[in-house]
């Protein structure tokens, strides 16, 4: 029986997502073994994002300031909106490097299932930010970068809705997107061609 601080940080691991028991197990093995070269740039990691990580107010992405490196970069243009479920979204996107324009991270997507409704999402903000000019340049595009599954799609058929008010042309990403595929497990090439090709919507 393995000690009980092995079994406090097994169980802590076998929490994160993508990892069961029997893999946090062999983590925790894997950090003991090399506990001399590997544990302490993970501690001073992990110390860091509890330190220094914060939630941009403007559009959710996480980093450690606020308004966010992306919100802040005044190069970025200021007419486009990417709007995306999580903020894994968002950098799988950044990590294409094709976009130039900002971000809104909604903070999930519509679920019926899951009782997510269009309240428990950052919308309000989204329609603020929208109606709203920032450093008086208005948005002119939208991009609604849902991920290819039912209630990512039905979030975007929602969103589309509500910006009909605006004077805002509301595209997609192009359906080269594998349904069911969820943007942070594409590849750049991808994504970049998705965005691209990316369709009005309607
Ligand atoms: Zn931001």
């Amino acid at each position: 029986m393995a000690s009980q601080e092995i079994e406090t940080l097994a169980s802590a691991l076998a929490r994160l997502p993508g990892l069961g028991p029997r893999s946090a197990r062999r983590a925790v093995l894997w950090l003991v073994k090399r506990r001399e070269t590997s544990l302490g740039p993970l501690l001073e990691a992990l110390e860091a994002v509890r330190d220094r990580l914060v939630e941009c107010e403007v559009c959710s992405n996480v980093d450690t300031q606020n308004p966010c490196g992306i919100c802040a970069d005044h190069r970025r243009d200021q007419r486009s909106l990417c709007v995306v479920e999580d903020v894994s979204d968002l950098w799988a996107l950044d990590r294409a490097k094709l976009y130039t324009g900002r971000y809104h991270v909604l903070g999930g997507k519509l679920s019926a299932m899951e009782g997510v409704r269009p309240e428990d999402l950052n919308i309000g903000s989204l329609l603020e930010r929208i109606a709203a000019k920032e450093d008086g340049i208005g948005i002119e595009e939208v991009v609604l970068a849902m991920n290819a599954t039912l209630e990512g799609q039905t979030t975007a058929h929602y969103l589309a809705e509500r910006l009909e008010q605006f004077p805002v042309r509301i595209t997609q990403l192009a359906h080269g997107l594998p349904v069911g595929g969820e943007l942070d497990y594409l590849d750049e090439g991808t994504l970049a061609q998705a965005l691209r090709a990316r369709r009005p919507v309607g």
